[in-house]
């Protein structure tokens, strides 16, 4: 059996991507300042990096999953010119009132449920899941989080703000300013 490692289940938009509403145009795509250090920091840290998006543009019909590998590639190529690395990417196209029909349903892998984070799970086979960690810019995520077993940090990044200020009260492990700044408290937290 493979050594277990923790993962760091990291959001898209908002968290290491600038917010842009149904982003489909890859030169629209930007990385938040300090993002590809902040992701190397944790493949430095031995953590697996695994991107988990919800894109339910898909199913609104605003694009197309081709539209959505496009944008994840390109933003897998511009953090790999920067030595930082995604282990692996998983995204949910899904929404229960999308007017795409293939697409409009309600899944098992639209966060907050967990179904990118058990694919993740199956694929590496090896993911310490008590150890590992998710962040993004929405109780989604922490909740996602929370879901899975592990740790959820919420970044004031995207709709950081506003989803603080709209759930008062819902329990968080750690709200940051930014992905630099969750990155260094998941480093601190190792020990
Ligand atoms: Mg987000």
């Amino acid at each position: 059996m493979q050594a277990l490692k923790p993962a760091v289940f990291l959001d898209r938009d908002g968290t290491i991507i600038e917010e842009v509403n149904y982003l489909k145009d890859k030169n629209d795509l930007k990385l938040i300042q300090g993002a590809a250090k902040a992701l190397k920091k944790l493949n430095k840290l031995n953590f697996l990096t695994v991107l988990v998006t919800n894109q339910s543009g898909v199913a609104r019909g605003y694009f197309d999953e081709d539209n959505v590998s496009v944008i994840n590639n390109e933003l897998k190529n511009i953090l790999n010119k920067k030595n930082a690395n995604l282990d692996a990417i998983y995204y949910c196209a899904h929404h229960p009132n999308g007017t795409v029909e293939k697409y409009a349903k309600q899944c098992n892998c639209r966060k907050p449920a967990t179904g990118m984070i058990d694919n993740a799970i199956k694929d590496f086979e090896n993911i310490d899941i008590k150890n590992s960690y998710v962040i993004g810019d929405k109780f989604i995520d922490v909740e996602l989080a929370h879901n899975a077993g592990c740790k959820g940090i919420l970044v004031k990044t995207g709709h950081g703000i506003e989803e603080i200020k709209k759930n008062k009260g819902k329990a968080v492990d750690y709200i940051a300013q930014d992905i630099t700044d969750a990155v260094n408290w998941i480093e601190k937290d190792l020990y």
